[in-house]
């Protein structure tokens, strides 16, 4: 039996190095501007909103709850094993996806992710702010999720914590709590830390509004493209969760993910802007596919794609 250490003890934090840098400044001033425009999708400056609460508070909250239901299911048993098969290919796909994180939020770099399979047949996933990432059995095989899909997923649902929704939710709901509690909030005084607790209670189950799940769409394709995974799988996987709505199911994801053509076209419309770093982006050497999709699948397939 192998024992795969935690996905984040295995990601080495990007460095620039001070060549690079160097070489970075002198481009800067060399170029005019507008020749930097950055290549992949644009969702615009992350929200103010989120700026009324501090981030190691939020994140300090989501560790707390994710610790508490990861105690939560082990006390069910139902938390799967480091070796299990799921859990070795999401933890794979993570660790792809992750260095690219940091281009969306560089306190990122700091993050101790952790990626988790729970045991249930919910359909739904998520990751809180810093990282915690967890899939329910469900999602995967109910949805029987191809590598491609599964990466879309998870990059919709990291992309939800480096633009930090939920603290951005947070910051509104401080603002209409009077001055001076906001002023706690933002000065790290007093009840801030009280306050940025009670206001994550419901971080396991955030519903973000119609933006923040475009945003999320755009930057979690992207987070696919450029980790060698097909962004065009963001469209069948929400064809295959309306079909799975439309079955009638566990879908808890489709509570605070609603699928429909809107969100299938702002998919599409995207993909050319992130097609060009997929088909550059070196592939990923491992596929778990055939062995994970589901029950379709042929138990065993001679050519590893
Ligand atoms: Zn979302």
């Amino acid at each position: 039996m192998t024992h795969e250490p935690p996905a984040h003890s295995r990601v080495a934090p990007g460095r620039l190095g001070r060549r690079a840098s160097a070489l970075a400044a002198a481009l800067l001033i060399a170029l005019p501007s507008g020749a930097f425009a950055r290549e992949g999708v644009d969702v615009g400056p992350p929200s103010m909103m989120s700026k009324l609460v501090s981030a190691d508070q939020v994140e300090a909250a989501a560790r707390q709850q994710y610790a508490a239901m990861l105690q939560e299911a082990s006390s069910k048993h139902a938390v799967a094993p480091p070796n299990h098969p799921q859990v070795v290919r999401l933890r794979t796909i993570a660790q792809r996806l992750i260095p690219f994180a940091e281009d969306w939020n560089p306190r990122a770099r700091e993050w101790r992710w952790e990626v988790n399979v729970i045991g249930s047949r919910q359909i739904n996933a998520f990751c809180m702010p810093g990282g915690k990432i967890a899939f329910f059995l469900g999602i995967l095989e109910q949805l029987k999720l191809t590598d491609d899909e599964v990466a879309i997923i998870m990059g919709h649902e990291m992309a939800h914590a480096l633009r930090e929704h939920a603290r951005e939710q947070m910051g509104k709901t401080a603002a209409t709590r009077g001055a001076i509690e906001l002023g706690a909030a933002i000065f790290g005084l007093g009840n801030g830390g009280r306050m940025v607790a009670g206001l994550g209670g419901q971080l396991l189950t955030l519903r973000f509004g119609r933006a923040d799940e475009t945003e999320a769409d755009l930057v979690g394709i992207e987070l696919a493209a450029r980790a060698g995974y097909d962004p065009r799988a963001g469209v069948s996987l929400w064809n295959k969760m309306a079909a799975a709505n439309r079955r009638g199911g566990n879908l808890e994801f489709l509570s605070t993910h609603p699928s429909g053509p809107t969100r299938i076209s702002g998919i599409q419309a995207a993909l050319p802007q992130v097609m060009p770093l997929y088909e550059r982006a070196p592939k990923p050497p491992r596929r778990f596919d055939a062995a994970l999709q589901g029950d379709e699948a042929p138990p065993r397939r001679s050519s590893g794609r």
